[in-house]
């Protein structure tokens, strides 16, 4: 039997201690026997080992070679269990089965770009449940206008539909993180679906333009990244959208808007 590694906090190890929250975590899953269950970190198996007793199929990705040694050892009898070491940001998400749902207790250096691949790779996960820094998932589901919302909650809102569920004390892992957790889960988008499959990407650039200096107008934001102001002042226009707005004013269904005109008036050519 392997030594326990000890916790890198480096890694965002805070591991879950409390078998109430996963017992929490796989009601909000609903899960069914055929799932396959991506899981990103499962660190000492506090997850993984409940994963693997309820589905067909759990392909788990850690980064830390030691822990993957560890639940090697510990996980020999889960014939239903693929281990993979290495980095999720890096994981070939192409090799996941469609329909794939994916829970995670996400490393909190890390949790945002995690977020952002996972809803690249949107096509072929049906769910996500996630357990994330709180203020992230206050983010997740801010409403505009209000102080935590921003290119997350505009993303997330436009390609899911985010429910936050739980919140989860710091008390309940080990080492105890200074802040504490929530958990979200994110089902199909809710946004309207595009016709078009290029128009995620000028959404995105879109919103990241909008985005980019937050303390700025809309207008002087986006010049700022590169974008011709005669057209975009049209774009705004037609949408009835203030220029003199900032950003964080506008709802998802404003951005699908703007987006749809900047397309139409063909401005495109940003840097
Ligand atoms: N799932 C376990 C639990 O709930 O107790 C561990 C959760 S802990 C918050 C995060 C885990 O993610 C750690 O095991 C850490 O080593 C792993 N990790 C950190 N960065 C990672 C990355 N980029 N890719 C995959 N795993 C990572």
């Amino acid at each position: 039997m392997p030594v326990l590694p000890r916790p890198r906090k480096r890694l965002g190890q805070h591991f879950l201690i409390d078998p109430n929250i996963v017992r929490k975590i796989l009601k909000v899953a609903a899960l069914n026997p055929e799932d396959v269950v991506f899981e990103i970190g499962p660190g000492r198996g506090a997850l993984t080992h409940a994963l693997c007793e309820r589905v067909a199929r759990v392909i788990a990705v850690e980064i830390d070679r030691l822990l993957v040694e560890y639940l090697a050892h510990t996980c020999a009898q889960r014939d239903v269990l693929e281990l993979h070491h290495g980095d999720a940001l890096a994981f070939p998400y192409d090799t996941l089965p469609t329909g794939t749902v994916v829970i995670a207790n996400l490393p909190y250096y890390v949790s945002t770009p995690l977020v952002f691949r996972l809803l690249e790779e949107r096509e072929r996960i049906d769910r996500m449940v996630l357990m994330l820094q709180r203020e992230v998932a206050e983010r997740m589901i801010a409403s505009p206008g209000s102080r935590d919302y921003g290119l997350l909650s505009v993303v997330t809102q436009y390609l899911t539909k985010p429910r936050k569920t739980f919140v989860v004390p710091a008390s309940c892992f080990r080492p105890i993180p200074q802040v504490d957790s929530a958990v979200v889960c994110l089902t199909g988008r809710s946004a309207r679906k595009p016709t078009d499959p290029g128009f995620d990407d000028v959404f995105m650039k879109v919103v990241r333009g909008a985005f980019a200096h937050r303390r700025k107008t809309l207008i002087n934001s986006c010049r700022e990244e590169g974008w011709e102001e005669p057209v975009l002042r049209r774009a705004l226009e037609e949408t009835n959208i203030d220029p003199r707005r900032r950003a964080e004013t506008l709802a998802v269904k404003e951005f699908i808007a703007l987006t749809h005109s900047v397309r139409s008036l063909g401005l495109l050519n940003v840097h």
